[in-house]
């Protein structure tokens, strides 16, 4: 695996190649970030990944500082899973000067959900977003492909309409969600949790999957089973933020059931924030 820390090593590395398939990441690697890679290896003639924490997509009192950099065990894992080239800028290369040109998703995105508890999210992962396709595509020709996880629903569905919007070139594949054993997605947060708090974790994805059993069994009062859910998580020492269930095509709540809908959660269970989410 070749590494590169400038444009010029990036533009190097991938010289002679023509359908880059990349894969974003910040780092701390888990098996859900290298499915993708694994994913994304047959779709291009090489696989890049990106490490980069982006202060851009952090509020003031998030976790950009002490977001976990394992640097070492990243290049091991990205090597073993047969990603080829990493583009591991520092942020004096992706961000020579302050980012004056920003990309703005729409609000009736990206302002509801995750935007609505970290305002400005969406502005800072879709400005990233469209700098690293820059960044790793600038010689490609004919296909190019961008893999993003589904555990990070909104935001897949946020890169689908810039790539749209835009009419960029890039084919955006998904990456279904990684699991633990006991069915907690996979997050580079997880590492946060206390071993108590690892347990109670599992009971994120519990919920949803009861939201979505009552679903499919044809509960139609929306509003009832989402207090409820948020209810659940509360009695046992969560902070939600929400517990939705919402249509597949705009995230907004449903008119009725017979539309394919979503459910999706974010809470914190002591200082540490989790989202999942399942689709109906
Ligand atoms: P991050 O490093 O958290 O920015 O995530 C980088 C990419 O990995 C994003 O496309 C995420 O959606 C994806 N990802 C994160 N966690 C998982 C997971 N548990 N399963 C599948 N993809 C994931």
């Amino acid at each position: 695996m070749r590494i590169a820390r400038t444009l010029e090593e990036l533009r190097a590395h991938l010289s002679g190649h023509q359908h880059p398939a990349f894969v974003p990441t910040m780092g701390n690697l888990h098996a859900g970030h290298l499915a993708l890679v694994r994913q994304a290896k047959p779709l291009g003639d090489v696989t890049v990944a990106s490490i980069f924490v982006n202060r851009l997509q952090f509020l003031p009192h998030e976790d950009f500082d002490s977001y976990p950099r394992t640097w070492e065990r990243d290049c091991t894992l990205l090597a073993d899973a047969g990603c080829d080239v990493l583009f591991a800028p520092k942020e004096k290369v992706l961000y020579p000067e302050p980012q004056t040109f920003k990309i703005h998703p729409t609000p009736a995105l990206a302002d509801l959900l995750e935007g609505q508890f970290r305002p400005g999210f969406f502005v800072g992962v879709a400005t990233v977003v469209m700098k690293l396709f820059g960044c790793v595509f600038s010689e490609a020709k004919g296909r190019r492909t961008a893999l993003f996880g589904q555990k990070d629903y909104q935001q897949l569905m946020v890169i689908r309409r810039l790539v749209e919007q835009f009419a960029l070139p890039i084919d955006v594949v998904a990456g279904p969600t990684q699991r633990d054993a006991d069915g907690l997605a996979l997050s580079s947060r997880n590492g946060y949790l206390s071993p108590a708090e690892r347990a109670e974790a599992v009971q994120m994805s519990k919920t949803l999957q009861s939201m979505a059993a009552a679903l499919r069994q044809g509960t139609t009062d929306i509003p009832a089973l989402e207090a409820q859910a948020m209810d659940t998580l509360r009695a046992r020492g969560w902070a939600p933020d929400y517990l939705v269930a919402r249509r597949r095509s705009d995230l907004l709540p449903p008119a009725s059931n017979n539309e394919p809908l979503v459910v999706l959660g974010a809470a914190r269970l002591g200082s540490t924030r989790l989202i999942d989410n399942l689709e109906v």
